[in-house]
């Protein structure tokens, strides 16, 4: 992924609206390039200010490079769960077809 895309993808991930692989991609690429990194940063800064706001919160004096690592750390998480889940979803249906197969032989 280059930066143009990774950049593009910013507010995406914010939102939570990306899929498996894209995401995989961007977190691979931000944990990579510090320009993409600070942007991401900038945004989710603002953006989680935004939400306490909107609550009628006010903005908590959190490390908010601390808050964005934790969600990367996360989302790295996320990701392996839903590609073991992938894997056992797969490994089950040729399980089955080979059964299935079986006993269609015998
Ligand atoms: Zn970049």
């Amino acid at each position: 992924m280059d930066c143009k895309k990774a950049e593009s993808l910013v507010t995406d991930y914010i939102n939570g609206k990306m899929e498996l692989k894209e995401l995989e991609d961007f977190i691979a690429h931000v944990k990579v390039c510090s320009s993409c990194y600070d942007e991401l940063q900038t945004y989710y800064t603002v953006y989680f200010a935004m939400e306490h706001l909107e609550n009628g919160e006010n903005p908590p004096s959190f490390n908010m490079n601390h808050v964005l690592v934790e969600d990367l750390k996360q989302q790295e998480r996320f990701i392996k769960y839903e590609k073991l889940k992938r894997f056992i979803l797969l490994a089950t249906c040729i399980l089955l077809f080979l059964v299935i197969l079986f006993l269609l032989i015998n």
